[in-house]
This record gives structure tokens, C-alpha cells and sequence, in this order.
């Protein structure tokens, strides 16, 4: 059977609809696909444990059910608000017969990035594959009007957060083992409403090369997925302004914004085996639009 990339998944057309920070999957309107009745795993990482950060929703929920599905043990970091989106994660990680760590915190915050990873180890009993995919994104009309306050909240986030969970779980991680940062179209045309957030997934881009220089000699492997518009609670949570909000993503080359469970086989790719001469890459999954 032959499915055509432009119909295979339902095309979102959400009305304008505004959450607050940080904001809930299963208040979307459409929901997203994050692959709970859509991804069929294959036992891609048998026996491997994962780390997700933002794992409740979105890309990251739709990575960890994927993973789950693939014979792996997931832990999933979060923001204590999204309990209710974390819970339907962690109902999917473990009806796939696999184990569920879950541990809300605040990645601005250092202790709690060092005790994610040490408590995900503990509990997992060691660590494979970490996939850095928290970040904040909140729009803004132009630099002036980024305040120092939210340029800062925004750094902390996405870089602070990635940098110390990385830095934490480089003390397990053996050789074998895959990091996976996640980047965006933003890091290549940054829109002028994102300009912090689009920084930061540039940095992404940059961080996975230069670490892959370092540890790929030693048998860890490291890369990035960069997406482009995914219907997730990112953009309706002051993620994007209300106009930009309502005809999400059409204008993707494909005519319409991606499901996460879309994303889920290129972070699948990159932590098995299959990707085992894939290091220093960056993976677009943009809906055609073209990348670097
Ligand atoms: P999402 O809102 O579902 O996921 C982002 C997650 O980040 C949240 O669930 C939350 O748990 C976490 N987070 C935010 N601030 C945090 C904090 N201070 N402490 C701990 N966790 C925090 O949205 P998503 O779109 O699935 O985003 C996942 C990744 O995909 C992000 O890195 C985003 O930049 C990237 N991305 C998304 C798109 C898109 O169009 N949706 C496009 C390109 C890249
Ligand atoms: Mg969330």
C-alpha cells in the first residue's frame, strides 16, 4: 500500500485557542497523533533505557511511547503543571510491558537536571539514550520587545537545561550509547517573532557537532532531529500569536503541520543500531521545506 504524504494523517486546522505556559496535549483542539493508536514498534532498542526530557507531550511523549514500543525502558522529565498529560504517557510506556520513570521538575533549575539523571539511572539500573527535547518558546514582535527577564527564562530553559542534563548523564553513558538533541527549521530561517527561542535551536545544531567530535571516538553517538511546524501545546501556549496560530503549519511544502508521531521514527533511527555510522548529523523532518 502506497500512502500519499499530504493525506496520510488528518490535516490540523485549529481555530485560534489560546493556554497558559507550558500547556496541555489533551486540551488541543484537534488533538495531535502522538502515536498512541498510530506507532507499531519493532523491537528496534530492546533492552535500552531512555531519557526524555518533555517527554509528557508533544514530540517528546510521541518519542517515548515510540521508544516504549520498541523494547525500551523510558523516563520522561516534565514541569509539575503537565502531570495530566504526563500520566497518559506513562499509562502507554508501561502497557507496552515496559518500565516508567517519571520525575516533574524545572530544568532552570541545576540540582533538579543533576537528579533527573541520577534518579532515571537509579531507577531504569543505567541509561542508553538521552533525548535532550524540553524547550520553551514564546513569541514576541521583534527584539525590543523581548524583555531581559524572558530572554533569560528562554536560555535557561533550552540551554542551561540541555547543557546540565548532558553533563549528568555523560557519567553512564558507554559506548553504544546515542544522544539526541532537538533542534528546529527556526535554527536555519529563524521567524522574527522567535529570535531567542530560534538561538537556542541553532545552538542545538551546534552543541550535537561539536560533542560528536568529542564523543564519538568513544563509541557514543550524537545528533539532532530538526522539525518543522508540529501541532504540539508549544505553539498555542504563547508559542506562536493567535493569527499564526489558526492555518498552523500549511505552509509547509506538504500543505499541512506534522503529527509528533511523525518525528518519533527519526529519533527511533538515530538511538538504534540502524543509525550506527550516523554521528554529527542533523535530521530534518520539516514537511519538505529544505535545510542547510
Ligand atoms: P511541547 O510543549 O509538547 O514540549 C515541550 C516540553 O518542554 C514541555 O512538555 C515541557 O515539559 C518542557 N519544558 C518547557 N519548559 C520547561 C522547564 N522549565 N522545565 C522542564 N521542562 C520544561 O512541545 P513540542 O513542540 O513537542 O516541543 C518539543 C521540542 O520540539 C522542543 O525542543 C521544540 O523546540 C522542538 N520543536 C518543536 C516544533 C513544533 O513545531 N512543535 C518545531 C521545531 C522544534
Ligand atoms: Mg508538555
Amino acid at each position: 500500500m502506497v500512502n500519499d504524504p499530504r493525506t496520510i494523517f488528518p490535516k490540523v486546522d485549529p481555530p485560534q485557542q489560546i493556554q497558559a505556559e507550558p500547556g496541555l496535549d489533551i486540551k488541543l483542539e484537534p488533538l495531535a497523533d502522538i502515536g498512541l493508536d498510530s506507532y507499531q514498534g519493532h523491537n528496534r532498542l530492546a533492552g535500552r533505557k531512555a531519557l526524555i526530557t518533555g517527554g509528557d507531550s508533544g514530540i517528546g511523549a510521541a518519542v517515548a511511547i515510540a521508544y516504549a514500543r520498541e523494547g525500551a525502558d523510558v523516563a520522561i522529565s516534565y514541569l509539575p503543571e503537565e502531570q495530566p498529560d504526563a500520566d497518559r504517557v506513562i499509562a502507554a510506556i508501561e502497557e507496552a510491558g515496559r518500565t516508567a520513570f517519571a520525575y516533574p521538575g524545572d530544568l532552570k533549575d541545576a540540582d533538579y537536571c543533576r537528579e533527573l539523571v541520577e534518579k532515571s539511572v537509579a531507577a531504569l539500573g543505567g541509561l542508553d539514550i538521552l533525548v535532550n527535547n524540553a524547550s520553551r518558546q514564546i513569541w514576541a514582535e521583534g527584539l525590543t520587545e523581548i524583555s531581559d527577564e524572558q530572554f533569560d527564562l528562554t536560555m535557561r530553559t533550552n540551554l542551561h537545561g540541555s547543557f546540565r542534563v548532558t553533563k549528568a548523564a555523560l557519567a553512564h553513558l558507554k559506548p553504544g550509547a546515542s544522544i539526541i538533541f532537538t533542534s528546529s527549521i527556526q535554527a536555519y530561517e529563524p521567524s522574527p517573532t522567535l529570535l531567542d527561542y530560534a538561538m537556542t535551536k541553532a545552538a542545538m545544531n551546534n552543541l550535537s557537532k561539536g560533542l560528536a567530535a568529542e564523543l564519538t571516538p568513544k563509541g557514543i553517538r550524537v545528533n539532532s532531529v530538526a522539525p518543522g511546524p508540529i501541532w504540539t501545546p508549544l505553539q498555542p501556549s504563547h508559542g506562536q500569536p493567535q493569527e499564526k496560530v489558526a492555518g498552523f503549519g500549511q505552509q509547509a511544502p506538504l500543505g499541512r503541520a506534522g503529527h509528533p508521531v511523525e518525528l518519533a521514527g527519526a529519533y527511533v533511527f538515530l538511538a538504534s543500531d540502524e543509525a550506527s555510522y550516523v554521528s554529527g548529523e542533523t535530521l530534518g523532518a520539516t514537511g519538505g521545506s529544505p535545510t542547510p
